[in-house]
């Protein structure tokens, strides 16, 4: 067993070797490889090394969602910004400000945005589990390996 860090929630979950990585276009499980040894996750202690970023089985849709590839969601990562910006939506489709690129949270309102991010994100529970470990946030990490994908879904609109 093996553990990934669930980017939706911020928590941590137990890999049996394999898991679905449906972000980059995977429907089927793939072996999960150890960065740093290059060599699959089941073979050897990697209990030191750094933990893949991964939505748990059961976040998994709901992260997808949230990313864009679900009905109704148009939104990109952005910073919010005074003034008009009512580009966002939730996944309910209620208009937003923006979200927070480490954890997904959607905000309402500016107040609640500069107090997710004030006295250095304290409130953030991904970014105080990432922050040390050098990672990008997570959301960013995905636009950047899906950029193909969602500018086929920019196009559509
Ligand atoms: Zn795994
Ligand atoms: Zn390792
Ligand atoms: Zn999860
Ligand atoms: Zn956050």
């Amino acid at each position: 067993m093996h553990r990934h860090l669930c980017e939706v929630t911020g928590h941590y979950w137990d890999c049996s070797g394999s898991a679905v990585r449906s972000l980059r276009g995977e429907s089927e499980p793939t072996i999960c490889y150890c960065l740093e040894h290059q060599v699959p996750m089941e073979e050897g202690d990697h209990n030191q090394c750094s933990i893949e970023l991964l939505a748990c089985p059961d976040h998994q849709d709901e992260q997808l969602r949230k990313m864009g590839y679900g009905p109704g969601a148009t939104k990109m990562p952005q910073t919010p910004q005074k003034g008009e910006s009512t580009m966002f939506r939730d996944g309910q489709g209620n208009r937003t400000v923006g979200f927070c690129l480490w954890c997904d949270k959607d905000f309402y309102t500016l107040e609640e945005h500069e107090e997710h991010t004030a006295n250095g994100m304290v409130a953030c529970a991904v970014f105080q589990v990432l922050k040390d470990k050098g990672y990008m946030p997570p959301m960013l990490q995905q636009m950047v390996g899906d950029a193909a994908l969602l500018d086929d879904e920019d196009k559509e609109r």
